[in-house]
C-alpha cells in the first residue's frame, strides 16, 4: 500500500479506544495533530485554558497534601500497578507512538519498554528512600538526615520522547510523595492522553484494592507552551522538569529562579564521538549508523559530530558512506524500515538550511534531500553525512534532524578539546581499543558530557543510570542512580535525648 492510501485517523481511534481514551477527548477540538507518517490530521483535541491549568495546580496541591501521608511502599504500590497496565498496553501504545511521532516500530515498542523498566525501578526505589545518621558533636544526641516529599512536580515535555519522558518522571515523584502535573508537547497529545488513560487505569485498581489515593494526584494540561508557563510561574509547584530544545530552557531557567524553585532541565545535545586507530571499526560502524541515523535524527542523544583518526578516515568514512547510501528509509510501520519522516515541514527546513550553511562553510553533503513518495504532506529525508574542514557553523548548533559531521584529526588532544568546545554537554562517545584513550575519555580531563561511553554510540540510554547533561543540556538528571533526589526535601534533625543542652561548637549561653 502506498503511504498516502493509510488511514491512520480510523487507526489511531482504535487504538485510544483499546487504550481507554473517550472519543470526545480528540475529536472536534482546536489542537490540530498530524501524524508524521502521511503528514494527515489524526486528532482535534480540545485545549485547556491558563485558568484551567491555574486550577488543577489548586487540586494537584490539594492531592500532594494527602498522598505525602501515604507510606512510600504504598505509593510504590500504585507505580507497580501502572507497570502491569503498560505492559499489556505496550503493543497498542508503541503503535501509537510509532504513529504520532512517526519512530519505526521496534522504537515506538522500546519507548514503552522503558516506561515499564522506569516502573519497576520506581517500584524497587519505593522501599529504598532512605537518608543517613550522622555522628554528633553532643553527647546524648543523634543527627539524621531524612528526605520528604517536596510537593506538586510539573512536567513538561517535548515531541520525540512523547511518553518515556512522562514516566522518567512520573514513576519518580510519585514514589517520592508528590503529585504531577503533565504539560506534553503539542505535537503529541494523544500518546498523551493515552498515557493518562493507563494511569487512570492503574489508580481505579490501586483504589479497589484498598490503596488510599486522593483525588488530582496526576493531572494532565492540552495545549501549547503558555500552559507550560503557568506551571513554571505558580509558586504552588516547587520542581518543574522541563524536556525540550535549549531556548525553551532559557526561557524557563530565570522564571524558575526568581521564585527560587528547582528545575530539572533536559536539553538539547551535540553529541559527538571520537573514533581512534585501534577502534574495531565493524563496531564503530553499527555504533555511528544507529546512534546517528536512528530515530531519523531525532533524539537528544543523536550522534551529530564525528571525529576520525586520519589513519581509518578513508577505511571508515567509505563504509559510512554506503551505510547512509542503503539505509531503508520510508513508513516506519513497515517492518524492515530503520529511517521514518521528520516531525513536519519546520524540521526539514531547518535540516535543508543547516545543510546550505555546512556547504557554504566548505562542507561536503552526501544525502540529506527528500525522499519522494506519495505522502506530499510527510517529510522524509535520505539522513546527511557531511564532511566538514573544520568544527564551525552549523557543527555547533543542535540541528534536530539525522545530520552527521565528519572531521579528521591526527592528535588525540586535540580531538578532545574540539569534543568539549560546543555550548552542548549531554552524550559522548569513544571507540577505541586503546586502554589509554578510554579511561582519559571517561577520567575528569575527558568527555564534559553527563555521558560519556566507550565503544557504543552516545544515543540509547538505560533506565539505570542517572540521564542527562550539563552546559546548555541544563544540567538535570533523571531517571536511574540517585535522580530521585531531586523528588524531594531533605532535612537534618537534630535530636536531644539528655537531660541537658550542650551548643554546638562549646558556644555557653547560660540564663
Ligand atoms: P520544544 O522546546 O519546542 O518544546 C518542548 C516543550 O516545552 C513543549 O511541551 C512546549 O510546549 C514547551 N515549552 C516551550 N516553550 C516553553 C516556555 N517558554 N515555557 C514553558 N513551556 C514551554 O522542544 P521539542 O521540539 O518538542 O523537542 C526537541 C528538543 O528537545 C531538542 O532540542 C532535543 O534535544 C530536546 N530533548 C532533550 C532531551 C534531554 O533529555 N536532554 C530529551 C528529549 C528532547
Amino acid at each position: 500500500m502506498t503511504i498516502n492510501a493509510i488511514d491512520l485517523a480510523t487507526e489511531t481511534k482504535t487504538l485510544l479506544s483499546e487504550l481507554g481514551v473517550q472519543t470526545d477527548r480528540f475529536t472536534g477540538g482546536t489542537l490540530r495533530v498530524t501524524s508524521p507518517v502521511t503528514g494527515k490530521e489524526i486528532g482535534a483535541l480540545k485545549e485547556h485554558s491558563a485558568a484551567d491549568a491555574k486550577a488543577a495546580v489548586a487540586e494537584a496541591h490539594k492531592a500532594f497534601l494527602a498522598w505525602r501521608s501515604v507510606p512510600a511502599p504504598k505509593r510504590g504500590e500504585l507505580v507497580r500497578l501502572l507497570g502491569e497496565e503498560l505492559r499489556a498496553a505496550k503493543t497498542a501504545l508503541g503503535r501509537l507512538v510509532s504513529i504520532e511521532v512517526g519512530k519505526i516500530t521496534s522504537e515506538g515498542l522500546g519507548e514503552v519498554q522503558e516506561m515499564i523498566d522506569i516502573c519497576d525501578f520506581a517500584v524497587g526505589l519505593s522501599r529504598q528512600l532512605y537518608g543517613l545518621t550522622i555522628a554528633t558533636e553532643r553527647s546524648e544526641h543523634r543527627m539524621m538526615e531524612s528526605w520528604h516529599p517536596l510537593g506538586v512536580v510539573g512536567i513538561i515535555s517535548a515531541f520525540n520522547f512523547p511518553v518515556a519522558v512522562w514516566s522518567w518522571n512520573a514513576a519518580l515523584a510519585l514514589v517520592c510523595g508528590n503529585s504531577i502535573i503533565w504539560k506534553p508537547s503539542e505535537k503529541t497529545p494523544l500518546t498523551a492522553l493515552a498515557t493518562q488513560a493507563l494511569f487512570e487505569k492503574a489508580l481505579k485498581r490501586f483504589v479497589a484494592e484498598g490503596g488510599q489515593a486522593p483525588a488530582n494526584l496526576a493531572a494532565l494540561l492540552i495545549g501549547g507552551r503558555e500552559l507550560g508557563e503557568v506551571l513554571v510561574d505558580n509558586p504552588k509547584v516547587p520542581l518543574i522538569s522541563a524536556t525540550g530544545s535549549t531556548a525553551m530552557g532559557r526561557a524557563v531557567a530565570p522564571r524558575l529562579s526568581q521564585r527560587f524553585a528547582r528545575a530539572i532541565l533536559e536539553l538539547g545535545g551535540n553529541n559527538a564521538a571520537i573514533i581512534c586507530p585501534t577502534a574495531d571499526l565493524d563496531l564503530t560502524l553499527r555504533g555511528v549508523a544507529f546512534s546517528a541515523m536512528g530515530t531519523a535524527g531525532q533524539r537528544c542523544t543523536t550522534l551529530r559530530r564525528l571525529f576520525v583518526h586520519e589513519s581509518v578516515y578513508d577505511k571508515l568514512v567509505p563504509r559510512l558512506q554506503k551505510a547512509y547510501g542503503s539505509v531503508s528509509i520510508g513508513n516506519p510501520l513497515e517492518s524492515g524500515t530503520l529511517v521514518g519522516p521528520l516531525i513536519d515541514k519546520q524540521a526539514f527546513d531547518k535540516m535543508q538550511s543547516a545543510l546550505a550553511e555546512a556547504k557554504a562553510a566548505g562542507g561536503t553533503v552526501t544525502g540529506g534531500d527528500r525522499v519522494e513518495n506519495d505522502a506530499s504532506e510527510a517529510y522524509y529525508v535520505r539522513p546527511a553525512l557531511v564532511e566538514m574542514p573544520s568544527q564551525s557553523g552549523p557543527v555547533e548548533h543542535e540541528t534536530f534532524a539525522p545530520i552527521l559531521y565528519v572531521m579528521k584529526y591526527s592528535d588525540f588532544d586535540e580531538a578532545l578539546e574540539l569534543h568539549n568546545a560546543v555550548p552542548q554537554g549531554l552524550s559522548s562517545s569513544i571507540f577505541t581499543n586503546d586502554m589509554r584513550e578510554a579511561e582519559a575519555f571517561v577520567s575528569a580531563r575527558g568527555s564534559d558530557c553527563g555521558i560519556a561511553n566507550v565503544n557504543l554510540g552516545p544515543s540509547g540510554a538505560e533506565i539505570g543510570g542517572a540521564f542527562g547533561g550539563e552546559k546548555e543540556t541544563g544540567g538535570g538528571r533523571e531517571s536511574g542512580s540517585d535522580a530521585w533526589k531531586s523528588y524531594m526535601r531533605r532535612a537534618t534533625n537534630t535530636i536531644n535525648y539528655g537531660k541537658t543542652l550542650p551548643l554546638a561548637q562549646g558556644v555557653k549561653f547560660d540564663v
